[in-house]
């Protein structure tokens, strides 16, 4: 099932889409919160032939939902990725994560914070959407609700001013999310990654070349720490990004970044 939240006369919505059409599924599940709908843990029963359905193109989407905690991250998941990059902790799991508030939906704008950085970049990343609570979690396929697209927008000059990530991947708008969730049955692995910038492709990966696949980063993430339902992880960027670039490239006002997974459609959101 693919789910989506939308926006409509200044309302949000929870629908679900099909053929390019989406499916009004609040009345049905008494709730305008798609994370409330992840967060009841079961297979809601809808019935979209009573949903009133809207074309896909008329109405316009939000991210899938504001996570109520910051958004768990993986880094250098990807052999060429860690080549392009400096290998600083190299071999070692690298988790970060990025504030709530960074979080925006599909065609939302990002930020370009000239005032705080010079080298904005881009990584398109698939995110696991995590069902079903759990701690030390083995049965990981029963804990995932589904997968999305995540662009984890980057300030590198931030990003190494600190020890920590943190700072320079959480400003406001660096955390485009969306255009859907899509649950795991209508999906079929691998799945491809590719970003484009202004129609120019820079990253083009597979999710078969995680180092660490997912099942594995789920299982460490959880070994003594729970996983509530709604968390976010993001999965790591294949090769491609603008700082890895000789010289390097990094995003403008103007510029329009494109992330596109099989299944998944295509986040898209430009510089401002
Ligand atoms: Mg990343």
């Amino acid at each position: 099932m693919k789910w989506c939240s939308y926006e409509i006369e200044g309302e949000t919505r929870v629908g679900v889409v099909e053929a390019d059409q989406v499916y009004d599924v609040s009345d049905q599940l008494h709730t305008n919160s798609l994370l409330e709908v992840i967060a009841r843990e079961f297979k809601p029963d809808i019935d979209l032939d009573v949903a009133s359905v809207r074309a896909l193109e008329d109405v316009k989407l939000q991210a899938p939902y504001r996570p109520l905690k910051n958004v768990i991250c993986i880094g250098k998941n990807y052999e060429e990725h860690v080549k392009e990059m400096d290998t600083a902790g190299a071999g070692k799991l690298v988790i970060f994560t990025k504030a709530p508030t960074s979080v925006v939906g599909p065609d939302a704008i990002v930020e370009r914070h000239a005032a705080l950085t010079d080298q904005l970049d881009y990584e398109g990343e698939l995110a696991v959407i995590i069902g079903k609570s759990g701690r030390d979690i083995q049965d990981v396929e029963d804990h995932i609700f589904g997968y999305a697209i995540i662009n984890d927008i980057t300030a590198r000059d931030v990003q190494k001013q600190h020890v920590q990530f943190f700072r320079g991947k959480s400003f406001d708008t660096f955390c485009p999310f969306g255009p859907f969730i899509v649950t795991p049955e209508e999906l079929e692995f691998p799945l491809s990654i590719r970003t484009d910038v202004n129609g120019e492709n820079r990253q083009l990966g597979s999710t078969d070349d995680m180092i660490r696949p997912i099942d594995e980063l789920i299982r460490t993430l959880s070994a003594g720490m729970t996983l509530e339902a709604g968390d976010i992880i993001a999965t790591g960027t294949p090769a491609g990004v603008g700082h890895g670039m000789k010289p390097p490239v990094y995003l403008q006002s103007g510029d329009r970044v494109e992330v596109t997974i099989s299944g998944l459609g295509t986040l898209r959101n430009d510089i401002v």
